[in-house]
């Protein structure tokens, strides 16, 4: 299936010269989303995956159904403030400033063995990060899965020496 069909390309969002991929119609269209899910579990059924682990909020979306299928469980990442117990913390760069990722501390259990998903790999940083806070409470990540990959941005760079998985790419 060619899923670049259902990605809208939306020109200057959400500033000027962003030529952003918005993945939501392929999340709208049952037959396309299935596939792409298909195409990770594919991916991940000979990694004794354990654990699935996404960054809010799309990473979440395409992360949850992965997990059902491989019949595992599903930990969120989330900005600061919105997990509700003890959580480890991760900072990453951003164009103008800072970012910070989190995770329950008891979300991972030491030598489990993690697949994570998110919607798209631009410069790297959300994923880093998430690598980064899965790492540190012992887990390890046996594959990283996305929609997209944005080449020009060279994500790939900051994830060096991890599987990586991505169903469409983007010069
Ligand atoms: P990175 O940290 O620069 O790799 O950016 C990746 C994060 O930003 C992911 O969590 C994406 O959801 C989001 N993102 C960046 N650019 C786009 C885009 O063009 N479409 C959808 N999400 C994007």
């Amino acid at each position: 299936m060619d899923l670049k069909q259902y990605i809208a390309l939306v020109p200057d969002w959400p500033k000027k010269g962003v030529m952003f991929k918005d993945v939501t119609p392929l999340m709208n269209n049952g037959d396309a989303f299935k596939y792409a899910t298909d195409q990770i579990v594919q991916y991940a059924k000979d990694k004794q995956i354990d654990l699935v682990v996404g960054p809010e909020a799309r990473g979440f979306i395409i992360g949850c159904p992965v997990a059902y299928e491989l019949g595992v469980g599903f930990a969120p990442v989330r900005k600061e403030g919105k997990l509700p117990r003890e959580t480890i913390r991760a900072e990453y760069d951003l164009e103008y400033g800072k970012a910070v990722l989190t995770i329950h501390k008891d979300a991972i259990r030491p030598g489990q063995r993690v697949l994570v998903t998110d919607d798209l790999l631009a410069t790297g940083g959300t994923m880093e990060a998430t690598v980064r806070l899965v790492e540190e409470l012992g887990g390890v990540v046996a594959g990283l899965a996305f929609l997209i990959e944005l080449n020009y941005l060279h994500g790939r760079d900051k994830l060096k020496g991890y599987d990586i998985l991505t169903l469409m790419e983007y010069e």
